[in-house]
């Protein structure tokens, strides 16, 4: 995006991709399918350590931008939901789009290119392995750790550090929570069942699926939460939203026993995990205090996580290139004129539904409009 809007200017843009491919995480993006933006795109969406960093980017490249482009390259697309578009076809749409764009903007693109050094004089000098570039502005948008295995490298912030910026220390962001041993023992053999819960941590709340898997924890509401997570900090789950799951024996008439409980449990949580949740949580009588307090442990479920699953299974960085370093309006860095950081590699990380691309376009536009 950066490369689009420079070249667009008339500025003369090589792209440097060390990868066999462009755009791999585009390609895996959205179970294949690039959740690309979220209509509903706010500030609220993204973590920072500073807030109001991202607003300026995000303000002056809107989700209705980027559509913009998608229907321009009458690329079909949909909304899932929570205003998540995805493509109807596949990823590989979008990254089409972008080459093409690259293309009719005169942007030359080098893949496999090994970057070994970067030096300053005046401008820049990119050295790789096989040649030179020298450009008087650089424009880092190597992304962060997540999924090494497709191409990311901590490049980014080791250059950030070459020139004495401050980083955020990286961590998974997105990312499933694995159980300590004693939750894990007594919960990960239903890997498989989920249910609707809020999650909370950190004043945070995400009332969305919950997934048990083999280790741990995962699905929709989990990943969003595991970027505001960390140790030793306990998670917050309410398995029952809006439930009452004991309401039935406010009834005189109703049977206190472990048969009523169950199959009025069963009405707001999976069998499975309603048959365990009460075999972990025995009432010690049938009395008013006890049936709430059972209440209370349904909607208050402390999870203290053994750690997360790494950025092996992290959609996203959180961290990054502190936002102190950087021109909100711009993405130049305060210090050293001509260098600019984008995307994930900035210490701006959106929650789960399309928000990272968003901020990769914004953050690419922002800094293709000014280089
Ligand atoms: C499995 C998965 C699914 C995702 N799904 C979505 C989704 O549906 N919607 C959403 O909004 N976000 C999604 N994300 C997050 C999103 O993909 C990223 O936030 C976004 O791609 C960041 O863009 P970027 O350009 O900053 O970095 P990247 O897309 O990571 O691109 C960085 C590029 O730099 C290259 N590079 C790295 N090091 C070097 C180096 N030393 N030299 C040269 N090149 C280098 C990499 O090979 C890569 O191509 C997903 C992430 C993952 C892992």
């Amino acid at each position: 995006m950066c490369a689009i809007e420079a070249g667009k200017r008339g500025r003369r843009v090589a792209v440097l991709e060390h990868a066999d491919r462009l755009g791999k995480k585009i390609l895996i993006s959205g179970g294949g399918r690039c959740n690309f933006t979220n209509i509903h795109c706010g500030p609220e969406n993204f973590l920072s350590s500073n807030p109001h960093f991202a607003k300026s980017a995000l303000s002056r490249y809107t989700p209705e931008d980027f559509i913009a482009l998608v229907e321009k390259h009458h690329i079909p697309y949909h909304e899932k939901t929570l205003g998540q578009l995805f493509c109807d076809r596949s990823a590989r749409d979008i990254l089409g789009m972008l080459v093409e764009e690259c293309r009719l903007a005169g942007v030359d693109i080098f893949v496999g290119v090994k970057i070994l050094e970067v030096s300053p004089t005046g401008g820049f000098i990119v050295r790789t392995a096989k040649e030179e570039f020298h450009a008087p502005v650089l424009a880092v948008a190597t992304g962060g750790l997540s999924i090494p295995k497709i191409g990311a490298t901590s490049f980014g912030y080791d250059l950030a550090r070459q020139f004495g910026l401050k980083i955020r220390e990286p961590r998974p962001g997105l990312v499933p929570l694995v159980l300590d041993q004693r939750d894990c023992g007594n919960y990960c053999d239903l890997a498989g069942v989920s249910t609707e819960v809020i999650a909370s941590c950190d004043g945070q709340n995400f009332r969305e699926k919950m997934l048990i898997t083999h280790r741990g924890l995962s699905g929709p509401a989990i990943l969003q939460i595991s970027s505001y997570w960390k140790k030793p900090e306990s998670i917050r789950v309410d398995l029952a939203p809006d439930a009452k799951v004991t309401a039935a024996f406010r009834d005189p008439k109703i049977v206190r026993s472990l048969n009523t409980l169950r199959s009025e449990l069963r009405k707001s949580l999976p069998n499975r995990l309603a048959d365990r949740w009460l075999e972990l949580h025995s009432l010690p009588s049938w009395t008013n205090a006890a049936l709430e307090d059972f209440e209370q442990q349904v909607h208050r479920w402390e999870i203290d996580p053994a750690g997360t699953e790494g950025f092996e299974k992290a959609e996203v960085t959180a961290g990054g290139v502190d936002t102190d370093e950087l021109s909100a309006k711009t993405m130049e860095c305060r210090k050293i004129p001509g260098l600019f950081f984008i995307g994930e590699v900035v210490d701006v990380t959106g929650h789960l539904g399309g928000f990272n691309f968003q901020w990769a376009w914004a953050s690419g536009a922002a800094a293709g409009r000014a280089l």
